[in-house]
């Protein structure tokens, strides 16, 4: 017999917030209610924004330490670069799996074709934790584009597997920690079932539409975020009359303690100081300008 539907721990809705040079997000955590959970730290949803000419922003040279930035983008460009060399453009359907590890220094902005013409831009960034053993991993990029992505048909929708495996299709991304990361969207009235392993958490956010939690029937709309703690038992839900997009992240608890500030999560108060004297000093290193 299969196990029973999970019930949520919580629903929680995002808060708003300015990232970077100033760009909105909406933020479904950290918030008040939930500092992070399992090893998602953070996860953001960039716009979806509509910028007129010179008004896209983004986010100038800072370093990470720690973590890893996922980002996912449904509309517009960013062009990235970083500490270690590497520069390039991430583009709809993409996904930028970057392991900050030891330190990173990075930017992350509008391309200047979307500066100079304006346009929409619209995309997620997802902060995975590291376990205590990888935090100082070296710097590692995993650049998943579109062909790299598998994109499942499913009844009455479709998936985007990007981490872990979903639908029976295995995503894209090699993580540190088992991870399911998958982004679902389904047609009105149409109701999935995902499953997930019993010793692991599990969070839905809706950006787009509604949804009914089965089979407790809570109702869920855009820019809620749904916990599931640990239990046996599937994710299942409905999607109300105007469809449904959500991001679904599925993971084992990291059972390790967890001390954050701004740019840096790691396990110590201490380690945290030790990141802003390494930055300061240089060691995670600087964007070389480019080349003519
Ligand atoms: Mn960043």
């Amino acid at each position: 017999m299969a196990p029973a539907a999970r019930t949520p721990t919580a629903i929680i809705p995002s808060i708003r917030a300015l990232e970077g040079a100033g760009f909105a997000v909406r933020r479904p955590f950290p918030t008040g209610a939930v500092d992070h959970y399992g090893p998602f730290l953070l996860l953001d949803e960039m716009g979806p924004a509509d910028n007129a000419p010179g008004e896209a922003k983004g986010a100038p040279d800072h370093p990470h330490r720690g973590f890893e930035t996922v980002t996912y983008l449904l509309d517009g460009e960013i062009e990235h670069a970083d500490s270690v060399g590497n520069r390039g453009v991430i583009h709809p359907g993409e996904v930028q799996w970057m392991t900050a590890g030891a330190g990173i220094v990075h930017s992350e902005l509008p391309t200047d074709k979307i500066l100079r013409n304006g346009g929409r831009v619209h995309g997620f960034q997802l902060w995975v934790n590291l376990p205590m053993s990888a935090k100082m991993h070296r710097p590692r990029y995993q650049d998943l584009t579109k062909d790299r992505i598998p994109v499942v048909d499913i009844d009455g929708g479709q998936a985007v597997v990007i981490a872990g495996e979903a639908y029976d299709t295995q995503g894209a991304a090699e993580t540190f920690l088992p991870i399911t990361y998958v982004h679902v969207s389904l047609r009105p009235g149409v109701s999935t079932e995902l499953d997930a392993p019993g010793d692991q958490v599990a969070f839905l956010y809706i950006f787009g539409g509604e949804a009914n939690i089965l089979p407790s029937q809570q109702a869920v709309v855009e820019g809620d975020s749904v916990f599931f703690d640990a239990e046996p038992g599937a994710l299942v839900f409905e999607a109300g009359p105007s469809g449904v997009d959500m991001l679904v992240g599925i993971a084992e608890p990291l059972n390790e303690p967890v001390v954050r500030y701004g740019p840096f999560v790691m396990n110590t108060k201490a380690e945290i100081y030790k990141a802003f004297d390494d930055y300061n000093a240089g060691l995670m290193g600087s964007i070389e300008p480019e080349r003519a």
